[in-house]
């Protein structure tokens, strides 16, 4: 595995790949890596001759009072863990060379797509998402990008940026990987105490049960999300952001009777610590 630092070590990589008529996957993620990451590494693995894992944790999208310090950094143990997964490249570059001047170039996706659910609490994020994805997409000129379910809402922002963009990259979307209790996998986990850890349990406990209703039959949209939304609530020490639906691929508004696949997402505060999980449930 070779760790480039600089966007120019990177770019000679990757002319030493495409002069060769190599395949790219690129797997973008902010490191603390942990299986989630793995499996996307690996996925990027089967199917590309070349792997890129960059580990960066991105300034602009975290706003004012987020957790941008405290996000852990962990660049020796990430290396050992992209290599195991078959990574060839990890690019862990530093802020100033990703944003080298104050005055700069934003990618931002407008619309009902990044102002609902983790948009409407997190109001810069998506721009952050946007554009730093772009300037990865154009430093590893990759054939296909994996990223997780984990962040359905980003998953189908950078659709939307690629589909707009015109971007030359074919996106990878891999399920989410949980521990085996059931909590989805995620470097914020690691801010959990052993309360908060357990009380978490309830995000993909009040997910499944939605699951099991509209297995059963259930197909109003306001009924599953009360539904969740009630255990979620009776969980002491969960405190809401959102619980709520929307239809795929758009996150069009769901009012009622459920017609094509839905989005049903949460996003709840343990103490400092805020999860997100969700679960798609495709309709008739
Ligand atoms: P992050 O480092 O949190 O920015 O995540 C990097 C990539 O890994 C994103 O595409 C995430 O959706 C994905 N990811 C994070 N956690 C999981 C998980 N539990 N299962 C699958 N993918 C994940």
């Amino acid at each position: 595995m070779k760790l480039c630092k600089t966007v120019a070590e990177l770019r000679a990589e990757i002319a030493l790949a495409k002069a060769d008529g190599q395949s790219i996957g690129l797997v973008p993620t902010m490191g603390a890596l942990h299986e989630g990451h793995g499996s996307l590494i690996a996925a990027a693995r089967k199917e590309n001759e070349l792997v890129v894992v960059s580990v960066f944790v991105n300034p602009t999208q975290f706003g004012l009072g987020e957790d941008l310090d405290a996000y852990p950094r962990t660049l020796e143990a990430d290396c050992v863990l992209a290599t195991k997964m078959g990574a060839d490249i990890v690019f862990a570059p530093t802020p100033k060379e990703m944003y080298p001047s104050e005055d700069m170039t934003w990618v931002e996706v407008t619309g009902e797509i990044t102002k609902v659910l983790c948009g409407r609490s997190r109001p810069i994020h998506f721009r952050g998402v946007t554009t730093v994805v772009s300037k990865l997409f154009n430093l590893a000129q990759p054939d296909r990008a994996y990223f997780g379910q984990k962040d359905a809402q980003q998953v189908q922002v950078l659709q939307r940026m690629v589909k707009d963009l015109f971007f030359n990259v074919q996106l990878r979307i891999m399920p989410i990987v949980r521990e085996a209790d059931g909590l989805a996998k995620s470097s914020r986990n690691a801010y959990l105490s052993a309360e908060e850890r357990a009380a978490g349990l309830v995000l993909s406990q009040s997910l499944q049960h939605a699951a099991q209703l509209f297995d059963q039959g259930e197909r109003n949209s306001a009924k599953l999300v009360a539904a969740t939304q009630a255990l979620i609530a009776a969980e002491p020490m969960s405190d809401i952001d959102y619980v709520e639906m929307y239809e795929l691929p758009e996150l069009t508004p769901v009012t009622g009777t459920m017609r094509g696949a839905c989005l049903l997402a949460v996003a709840v505060r343990f103490g400092t610590t805020r999860l997100i999980d969700n679960i798609v449930l495709e309709g008739e």
